[in-house]
Parts: C-alpha cells; sequence; structure tokens
C-alpha cells in the first residue's frame, strides 16, 4: 500500500479537541486490515536489523500501533501512563504544557538497566509527550535507540526537543 493511500486512512477533523485544532483520527486506519498491517510493517522497518529489548508506547494511542511493533520486532512491550493508573514503584516525569504542567509514569521495574528501548507514539506533534519519555526511560536505567511516530507534523519541528534521538515517522503533513 502506497503512503498516499495509507493517508486517505488518516482523517482530519476540524476544531477536535479544542476550535482552531486539525485532529489526525487514525481510527479508520486501525479500522483496515490491509492499512493498519502496512503502517505495521512500515514503523518496523528502521529498526528490523537493530537489538530492540523494549518498545514503551504512551497512553492512550501509542498502546495500538506500539504494542503491533512491538510484536513484528520480537521485543517486549512497556506502558507510558497518566498519573495515577499504573500499580508499584514508579518512575515520574513532569513536563510543560502551554498553560500548566502534565505528568507521566512509568513502573520502575519495567525496564532493566542497559536494555535497548525504542519509543513509539501515533503522533509526533511539539514533541513534549516524547522529549518526557525520554527522560522517564533515562531515569528507569533504559537505553534509547530511536522514535517511532505514525504520524508527524512536519510544521512543529517536535523532532528539535527530541535532540539526538533517531526519530522516524510514517506519514509525514
Ligand atoms: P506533543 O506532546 O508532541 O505536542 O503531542 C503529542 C501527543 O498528543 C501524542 O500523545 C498524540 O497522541 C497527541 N496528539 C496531538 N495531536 C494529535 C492529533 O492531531 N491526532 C492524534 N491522534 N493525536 C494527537
Amino acid at each position: 500500500m502506497d503512503i498516499e493511500n495509507l493517508k486517505s486512512h488518516v482523517h482530519d477533523i476540524p476544531d477536535f479537541p479544542k476550535e482552531g485544532i486539525v485532529f489526525k483520527d487514525i481510527a479508520p486506519l486501525l479500522a483496515s486490515a490491509k492499512a493498519r498491517n502496512a503502517a505495521t510493517k512500515l514503523l518496523a522497518k528502521p529498526f528490523m536489523n537493530q537489538q530492540v529489548d523494549y518498545v514503551v508506547g504512551m497512553e492512550a494511542r501509542g498502546f495500538l500501533f506500539g504494542s503491533l511493533l512491538a510484536d513484528v520486532l520480537d521485543a517486549g512491550f512497556v506502558m507510558v501512563r497518566k498519573p495515577n493508573k499504573l500499580p508499584g514503584s514508579l518512575v515520574t516525569q513532569e513536563y510543560q504544557l502551554e498553560y500548566g504542567t502534565d505528568a507521566i509514569e512509568m513502573q520502575l521495574s519495567a525496564i532493566p538497566d542497559g536494555a535497548t528501548v525504542l519509543i513509539h507514539d501515533d503522533v509526533l506533534a511539539t514533541g513534549g509527550t516524547a522529549a518526557a519519555t525520554a527522560r522517564l526511560i533515562k531515569k528507569a536505567g533504559g537505553s534509547i535507540i530511536g522514535a517511532s511516530f505514525l504520524i508527524e507534523l512536519d510544521f512543529l519541528n517536535g523532532r528539535a526537543a527530541l535532540d539526538g534521538i533517531d526519530t522516524y515517522a510514517v506519514l509525514h503533513y
């Protein structure tokens, strides 16, 4: 399946979740077995010849392709979640939003010291979420080998926030 066909499975939703924002809706991409499969293969491609111990996916849409990607790469899958969702000993990372701060958490024992980790989320926008995830993984002792996204909003230059991390996206807007 070519890139234009894949893109036809991502729908633009104007004024969601707020006025003035055009939301990229990946629901049609998930709903099509062919498109989902093609997107997963393209996500995995840059990492096929690398040792990936864990894919770390961000709540909530990062869980979807993140676990499909982990399957193809024969890697473990680890969840990064919003506060108060995960049990046990946690690592926490705060990050800046446009107004105020937010935080994400991961289970401390999820990533053994020195394990190789690939970050995954559905969309790279400003890069704030992915940069906070990278700090979380470093705190836990993981070694980041790259970051992969289904969609990159190029005009927001989020990859600048991921300085030094190999960053890939299947679809660019
Ligand atoms: P960032 O932290 O890079 O600004 O935003 C990325 C996070 O917001 C990701 O977790 C992603 O799921 C979500 N996000 C931002 N914009 C969109 C969008 O247009 N579509 C989707 N599906 N998610 C988005």
